[in-house]
């Protein structure tokens, strides 16, 4: 519509310029941050590599990334090509042995190692496990040792609160599709620490992040916005960020606050049923310090998870043997998990 009747003056008469500031600004009070710490471009994978451009700094005796053992692949086959880039080994360089998962592993791993780490990049809440890690204090001994610390909020964002200023994360970035409901490929958003916005810190450029009083009097020299926005590059995705406009103005109504509340009494309820009903047939994977996720084994494995679908209840399986479920506080009710429940000994018992 706008674009027949306004074809390129929408930029200008249609508020697509700002739609990605409005929901950044949106995403902000999301995750706990300061307005221009975040800005809204690109997808996650990309939005990692462009901000480790600036924060992975491999230099003398620090060299090195941390992750945790189990962090979705394709962080590790960005942080591996990142070290590959500046000419290390990343057999060498990255550290991230099965064994560090957990908030103790990966605050020992520093304690030991440290003073070799450039970059501690971990995720706030483990896509496998459902484990949301302690990231204030992942952060802080981050940057006590001297590292630099990224955190990866694709499982995070919008399903529990953070506080990424306070906190003093350096950078930080997610999707709009998963909690954040922007719908499938979505666009991402991330966060720069104020601390960083006046650093000299090198960054990839692009015309998006030069500031919008002479962008379009197309300078030769890059000056970039202030904030995270000076690490945008491109035009925004007009198209794709009509969905999560919706769905943040939806957030904006409800509140972290009281969305939290409901998904920590959803989730409890959900793990009391399953122990409860399924008693000896379900392991809860997940451990206590968690959002709206539970991870469960569950013997019969993926039969069961076959069955469920055959059931009509849409849920993940994640190789070898875990079946992930999110009651969503937007849009799943306590009653949904009493028919999850029924149906869930259902797939058990047909699958036996
Ligand atoms: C979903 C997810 C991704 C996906 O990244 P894209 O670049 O958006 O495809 C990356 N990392 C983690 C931890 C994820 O959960």
């Amino acid at each position: 519509m706008e674009w027949e009747e306004m074809a390129v003056n929408g930029w200008h008469h249609a508020d697509w310029m700002r739609a990605d500031g409005l929901i950044a600004r949106r995403m902000a009070r999301i995750v706990g941050a300061r307005d221009h710490e975040v800005a809204v471009s690109g997808t996650l994978t990309g939005n990692l590599h462009m901000l480790m451009a600036s924060f992975y700094k491999p230099a003398g005796a620090r060299t090195k990334i941390l992750m945790e053992g189990t962090c979705f692949p394709s962080d590790r086959y960005a942080a591996s090509s990142q070290i590959a880039w500046h000419g290390l080994d990343p057999q060498e360089h990255l550290i991230s042995p099965e064994s560090t998962t957990s908030t103790e592993d990966i605050l020992y791993t520093i304690e030991r190692e440290g003073d070799r780490v450039a970059l501690v990049l971990v995720a706030g809440l483990n896509y496998l496990s459902g484990e949301v890690l302690d990231m204030a204090a992942i952060t802080g001994a981050a940057r006590d040792a001297g590292c630099k610390v990224g955190l990866d909020l694709a499982h995070a964002a919008g399903n529990v609160p953070m506080q990424l200023h306070d906190w003093e994360v350096d950078f930080a970035a997610w999707c709009g599709y998963k909690y954040l409901n922007g719908g499938p490929g979505a666009p991402g958003a991330f966060f720069v620490h104020e601390d960083h916005h006046h650093d000299d810190l090198d960054r990839l450029a692009g015309w998006w992040g030069h500031n919008l009083e002479s962008r379009f009097q197309m300078p030769p020299e890059f000056a970039p916005s202030k904030g995270a926005a000076g690490w945008l590059t491109s035009t925004p995705p007009v198209l794709g960020l009509a969905p999560l406009e919706a769905s943040t103005a939806l957030f904006e109504e409800v509140g972290m606050e009281r969305l939290t509340e409901k998904s920590t009494r959803l989730t409890a309820y959900l793990d009391a049923l399953v122990r409860l009903r399924l008693p000896g047939d379900v392991e809860i994977v997940t451990p206590a310090s968690r959002g709206a996720q539970l991870s469960l084994r569950v013997s019969g494995g993926r039969r069961v998870f076959e069955n469920l679908q055959t059931l009509g209840v849409i849920c993940d399986w994640r190789e070898p043997d875990i079946i992930r479920v999110a009651p969503a506080p937007f849009y799943n009710s306590f009653g949904d998990l009493i028919q999850f429940a029924d149906r869930l000994q259902e797939a058990i018992r047909e699958a036996a």
